[in-house]
């Protein structure tokens, strides 16, 4: 198929591109590198470089796509509630644009990047896809927004789409992984102590209603949240709107995490503990019951150590490179 992916060179967005040129199709990737790397790109695919809002109308009426995958997106929950505007601006009327322009060139196949952030802090877990959407901060009320513009285009535009609410997203796919300018994600900054480039972790807070006290949630590997993309693309129908939580259906509670962390990479990597952070709920586990089902998605790598082990061969290579730079 021909694919325009947004957000190509993003952590999710670059391991689809990846995933789909491996699997035979014409990638183009829309992407201003506000927060993607020129790295992550996939080989193969077409890079047009800006902004999706300017650039989206003049794409799809010259490309003659079958899908588009979106990801280009604002995502951090503490920016989010700082600068509303820029989420709402980014997230929100950039989609609505592009479902405008995707109407106007005839493009009906959609798979949406969208977030367990939706829910907000739940009455029960395992979350399924049924249950109610509070968010509790502007990033996933941005995202719910868009599902809602997603579902009422498809059914009076007959748009096919998909929207994948993602729960915590790691590990790393050959040379791409979590590499940002600003990191605020468990994983990777645990591995940054590894690496000698942090002295500690903060445990945001160790008081929550959970078995040892620390956040529980439910980590999902990159490569497996991939695979739901191109499923979901494959599977899109004309008029119909589905969502599907992604997730791998366990808890790990923050100390887990650090305790896995330290048995791969044999480091102590100090932890202390520090007041919780704004917004966080306890706990967020997926039941991802209903993708497995409707779309036939199977995860391959759904225990924590994959996970910790392929996002700590991503973090030493990048290490390495960049030490051999500072070398060289
Ligand atoms: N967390 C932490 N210390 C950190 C970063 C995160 O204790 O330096 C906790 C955070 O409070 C949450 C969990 O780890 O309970 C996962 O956070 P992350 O930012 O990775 O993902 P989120 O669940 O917010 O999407």
């Amino acid at each position: 198929m021909k694919v325009l992916v947004t957000g190509g060179a993003g952590y999710v967005g670059s391991v689809c591109t990846h995933v789909l040129v491996e699997q035979g199709h014409e990638v183009t990737v829309i992407d201003d590198f506000s927060t993607g790397n020129r790295d992550a790109l996939a080989p193969g695919a077409t890079l047009i470089e800006g902004d999706v809002y300017d650039l989206i109308e003049d794409t799809l009426a010259a490309g003659k796509f079958d899908a588009v995958l979106h990801f280009a997106a604002r995502s951090l929950v503490g920016e989010s509630v700082e600068k509303p505007d820029e989420y709402w601006h980014h997230n929100f009327v950039t989609t609505l644009e592009l479902l405008d322009a995707m109407r106007a060139n005839g493009v009906q196949n959609l798979v949406f990047s969208s977030t367990a952030a939706t829910y907000g802090e739940p009455a029960q877990v395992p979350i399924t896809e049924d249950m109610p959407t509070a968010p509790t901060n502007p990033y996933g009320a941005t995202k719910l927004a868009i599902d809602h513009a997603i579902t009422s285009y498809a059914n009076a535009y007959g748009i096919g789409a998909t929207s994948l609410r993602y729960f915590n997203v790691a590990g790393a796919y050959g040379s791409v992984g979590e590499n940002r300018e600003v990191e605020t994600h468990l994983i990777p900054l645990v591995l940054q102590v590894a690496m000698g480039h942090r002295d500690k972790i903060y445990i945001f807070g160790d008081d929550w209603p959970t078995a040892d006290g620390t956040a529980v949630r439910d980590y999902i590997h990159i490569r497996d949240l991939a695979d739901a993309h191109v499923l979901a693309m494959e599977s899109n129908q004309p008029g119909n709107h589905r969502i599907f939580n992604l997730g791998s259906g366990d808890g790990f509670s923050v100390r887990e995490v650090i305790d896995m962390c330290r048995e791969v990479t044999g480091h102590p990597i100090p932890a202390e503990v520090a007041p919780r952070r704004a917004g966080d709920p306890a706990t967020l586990i997926a039941s991802s019951e209903k993708a497995k089902t409707e779309l036939g998605w199977q995860p391959q790598r759904t225990d924590l150590r994959t996970i910790v082990e392929d996002a700590w061969a991503f973090t030493s290579q990048l290490g390495e490179a960049a030490h051999s730079a500072q070398q060289g």
